[in-house]
């Protein structure tokens, strides 16, 4: 599905309840090729695959694959892609040692109970957690505040992850938040049993918050496709941190 021009949101409708939880990555064609922001749960990334083809371009074209964080639903189809396409994986320094299978990524808490939907994804994803383990990938270059892939700007957004990020493409008025905005189960920054710094999380949100924003893709449940900045603002308001 096409969200902005020349932004497509990769996830069919409804699809990975259990896999991954709602869980969406987003393709940019741009003067510099394709780019990919993040990667599903599948590791055969035949999803992916198969929305490259339906544009009527190759693996071959994609040229970048971005990482919002290094966390197993959003790294599925990585090392399939990095092979097929050739292209480089860029994430923060942080999350590269997860990415690249050397550390483990942190787990999950059992509280709070909010976003009672996700609960069997986590308890799910808890129990396969041995079995389910991404196909590791070398992260090719370290990115961080300010820097900038084709016409994406990268933003520093910690809170759910330390070296969490988020991608701006201003000509579209799009931002690209990962885990530290979504809207499945619940409109909120980032599942809460899963964040790793609250405060750093809320300090994120205003920040995306004030930025000029049209459209969302978020790492789990469906974008928002106009007016974003104003529940952006909405939900930073709430924030007590
Ligand atoms: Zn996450
Ligand atoms: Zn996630």
């Amino acid at each position: 599905m096409q969200i902005a021009p020349g932004v497509y949101d990769l996830t069919p409708p409804q699809r990975g309840y259990f896999k991954g939880g709602y869980v969406h990555a987003f393709l940019i064609e741009s003067d510099a090729g394709l780019i990919l922001i993040d990667t599903l749960f599948d590791a055969d990334a035949r999803i992916i695959l198969d929305q490259i083809q339906h544009l009527g371009k190759t693996p071959q074209d994609l040229k970048h694959i971005v990482l919002t964080h290094g966390h197993r639903a959003h790294l599925g189809g990585l090392a399939t892609l990095k092979r097929l396409s050739g292209a480089p994986i860029y994430a923060h320094e942080w999350e590269a040692d997860i990415v690249s299978g050397d550390r483990p990524q942190q787990g999950v808490n059992l509280r709070p109970m909010k976003g009672i939907q996700v609960y069997p994804i986590v308890l799910i994803g808890t129990l396969l957690e041995p079995f389910t383990h991404h196909k590791p990938a070398t992260v090719d270059k370290l990115i961080d505040e300010g820097d900038t892939i084709g016409p994406l700007r990268v933003l520093h957004t910690p809170g759910h992850t330390p070296g969490h990020l988020a991608f701006y493409l201003p000509e579209r008025k799009t931002v690209f938040t990962g885990d530290a905005f979504v809207t499945w189960p619940l409109i909120c920054p980032g599942w809460p049993n899963a964040m790793l710094n609250e405060k750093q999380t809320w300090t994120s949100l205003r920040r995306l918050a004030a930025m000029e924003v049209d459209v969302i893709g978020v790492g789990h449940g469906n974008p928002i496709t106009q007016n974003g900045a104003a529940v952006l603002r909405e939900l930073a308001a709430r924030g007590k941190l």
